[in-house]
């Protein structure tokens, strides 16, 4: 007798096996014979429909993969809807290349980018206004907070809720301690999330989705503070990753304008007036340098 199909979401595959999450249950899933000869590569993120096995309570098999959305490379991830991109505001500084380098890679893969700078127990209010400021033109959204004294940490659990998020900045952030204030059950996966980035670069990266409920899943992923950018970038595109350059592009004097060296250009003329800030402006520089280098080496 057939039991009827599951829609779930795959978090991880391994040794031929997807895990797929579904009304709170974890089930270990085979391919059946069609998905196995067609070699079809799974991602965890993927929405699939499956059939649960009769006679096990936790196995299945997995019918048909539904339709993606977006699929990035590295990490091998379906379906994201968000960058959750974690900073601190200090120990360590923030490192806003690696912040504007992570919002255009979301941008560019049409993902939605939310920086989180934590640790503001340890700073002035001023100096958190800084950062805010800084992305404020770009309509970007930044949540302040800190696991300590439990700032914004409701805001981040409403920013993840009902949404498949994958967590990215450097170690040290916090990054464990923010999911661990999120959900209490993240208590028991802390030494996971540590373990993983302390393995090394010769391990294969294995990405894991954790379900925090019904339809909120995180991933984190060590690796991603080494991100080049997507090499398919041209660069009379880059400024369009810029929010807050966008609205200004037909202004500049020559269409092909690239903010740099031209005359008349409306992006320097809003970094003059304060309305573009200067480190959005250089981390622009700095990129174009570097799409104009991959360009040249292919
Ligand atoms: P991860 O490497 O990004 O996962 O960072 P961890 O969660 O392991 O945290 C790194 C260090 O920062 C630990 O010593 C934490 O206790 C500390 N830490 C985490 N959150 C905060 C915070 O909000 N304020 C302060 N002052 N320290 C924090
Ligand atoms: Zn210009």
């Amino acid at each position: 007798m057939d039991t009827k199909l599951q829609q779930g979401t795959i978090v991880k595959g391994l040794s031929g096996f997807y895990y797929v999450a579904c009304d709170g249950v974890t089930y270990e899933c085979s391919l059946r014979g069609k998905n196995r000869k067609k070699k079809v590569k799974f991602l965890p993120g993927d929405k699939v429909l499956f059939q649960p096995a009769e006679d096990s309570i936790k196995g299945g098999a997995i019918e048909e993969i539904l339709p993606r959305k977006n699929e990035l490379l590295r990490p091998p991830v379906a379906n994201l809807d968000q960058l959750l991109i974690q900073a601190a505001v200090a120990d360590p500084q923030p490192d806003l290349r690696l912040i504007d380098r992570l919002t255009v890679f979301a941008q560019w893969n049409q993902i939605e980018p939310v920086i989180c700078f934590n640790k503001c127990d340890l700073v002035s209010e001023a100096e958190q206004q800084k950062l805010l400021d800084i992305y404020r033109p770009s309509g970007i959204r930044v949540i302040l907070c800190s696991t300590l004294t439990g700032q914004g940490i409701d805001e981040v659990r409403s920013c993840l809720y009902g949404k498949f998020t994958v967590l990215a900045g450097n170690s040290g952030v916090g990054k464990s301690s923010m999911m661990n204030a999120v959900d209490e059950q993240f208590q028991l996966q802390t030494g996971q999330i540590s373990d993983k980035s302390k393995r090394g670069r010769h391990t294969t990266r294995h990405v894991e989705v954790y379900q925090m409920d019904g339809n909120t899943f995180v991933a984190d992923t060590p690796g991603f503070s080494t991100l080049q950018l997507p090499d398919d970038i041209k660069r009379e595109e880059l400024s369009r990753l810029f929010p807050e350059f966008l609205s200004r592009l037909g202004e500049c004097r020559f269409s092909t304008c690239l903010h740099n060296s031209e005359p008349d250009c409306a992006i320097k003329a809003a970094l003059a007036a304060g309305e573009i800030p200067q480190s959005r402006y250089d981390n622009y520089l700095a990129f174009l340098e570097e799409v104009i280098q991959q360009e040249r080496s292919y």
